[in-house]
């Protein structure tokens, strides 16, 4: 795995800091995988990190403590970080560490401590009298826009995915499981390159396709058949996802409708697509033309999710989104989001179609990460 240098990582802690003021924290306890490997390039399921004003503390327990030194010490390492090794739990480690730093208050991410953990520190802190404060974001939203180095990783993987999607159309054919077709595109994924699958392969056959989340099955393709297929990859950590749609022989009249308002309603999301728009209008862009060709009540879901460390981050590309803490469709396009579009219909018991694709924001609208074309598959 190619990591991005760890002289790199110091803008990523700079800009971290920067949000402290706002936040109302001298401190910020990150504990999310995907935001630890973000500002540390250490992976691991377990490890945590305390990020001060002016030093950040990667806390690793006895099994990671060799990987995570030799890490720091090498060029993926970010200078003047340090390890902790844990003694005892996480937790009490963590307590020793803010005391010793005299951190207060600290700030946790409130999306991803559980209220275990929480009260056990609320506890712990409270007899050194430092406060623990509840933060939502802070690392997401620089995550969100992507750097050079991350984009340059987004475009290799977008161009890696795009060659085994034309692979796997091409090897569609009556008679085959769809599990067997799933086992083929996961080995496909390794086979260019990838750590590995971003997400559980969808590959849906006939009526399946009907299911937006179709599990591979036994059922085998049959001749007329509409297939889904969608899958992505994960390569140094940056996650892809692309969907296509293929017709095993001509392909009915239904089918070519279906096929014919999802390719107008993601090409009417692309041209919404700058800097400046806002993801609902992006979102409401696909749905106005899927609604003009009568199948609005069947486009079940968002227009897309951004992709990076993780395969569904933000931004979202959907309708107001109550639980979130702006309105989605406030959130406005910047250059350098990347994100999925990927209308799709869903006609219960006879069939859908979906057409996905990756894309990263540019300064003067965006730039195609995935390359396959957009028609109706006819294999
Ligand atoms: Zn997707």
């Amino acid at each position: 795995m190619s990591l991005i240098p760890g002289t790199r990582l110091l803008a990523r802690l700079a800009a971290l800091r920067s949000r402290f003021d706002g936040a109302g924290v001298s401190a910020l306890l990150v504990t999310d995988p995907a935001n630890v490997f973000y500002l540390s390039n250490f992976r691991g399921t377990a490890g945590m990190l305390l990020v001060g004003l002016d030093r950040a503390s990667l806390i690793v327990d006895a099994r990671y403590i060799s990987s995570a030194t030799a890490l720091l010490e090498s060029t993926a390492g970010c200078p003047g970080m340090a390890t902790v090794e844990v003694t005892g739990s996480y937790e009490e480690t963590l307590v020793d560490l803010v005391v010793e730093r005299g951190a207060d208050p600290v700030g946790f991410e409130s999306r991803h401590v559980t209220v275990g953990r929480h009260d056990w520190l609320v506890g712990a802190l409270a007899e050194s009298r430092i406060e623990l404060l509840r933060t939502t974001g802070l690392v997401e939203q620089a995550r969100v826009v992507k750097d050079a180095d991350e984009l340059e990783k987004l475009r290799d993987a977008g161009l890696r995915i795009s060659r085994v999607m034309s692979e796997a159309l091409a090897g569609l054919r009556p008679g085959r499981q769809e599990r067997e077709v799933a086992a083929d595109i996961d080995r496909a994924i390794q086979a260019v390159g990838f750590e590995g699958p971003s997400f559980d392969t969808i590959v849906a056959g006939g009526p399946n396709t009907a299911l937006p989340h179709a599990r591979p099955g036994q059922r085998e393709l049959e001749a007329g058949d509409l297939v889904l297929l969608d899958f992505g990859g994960v390569l140094d950590g940056y996650c892809v996802d692309l969907s296509r749609t293929a017709s095993l022989g001509p392909p009915t009249g239904e089918a070519m409708a279906w096929h014919r308002a999802v390719c107008e309603g993601h090409a009417a999301a692309l041209e919404v697509v700058r800097p400046g728009a806002t993801v609902g209008e992006v979102d409401s862009a696909a749905r106005l033309k899927i609604e003009q060709h009568g199948l609005g009540e069947r486009f079940v879901h968002g227009t897309g999710h951004g992709l990076g460390l993780e395969v569904h981050e933000a931004p979202r590309i959907g309708k107001r989104d109550l639980s979130a803490l702006v309105p989605e469709d406030e959130v406005v396009l910047e250059s350098g989001m990347v994100f999925t579009i990927e209308p799709g219909v869903y006609l219960p018991s006879r069939g859908g179609v979906r057409l996905e694709d990756d894309l990263a924001v540019t300064s003067t609208g965006y730039e195609l990460l995935t390359d396959v074309p957009r028609g109706l598959c006819v294999v």
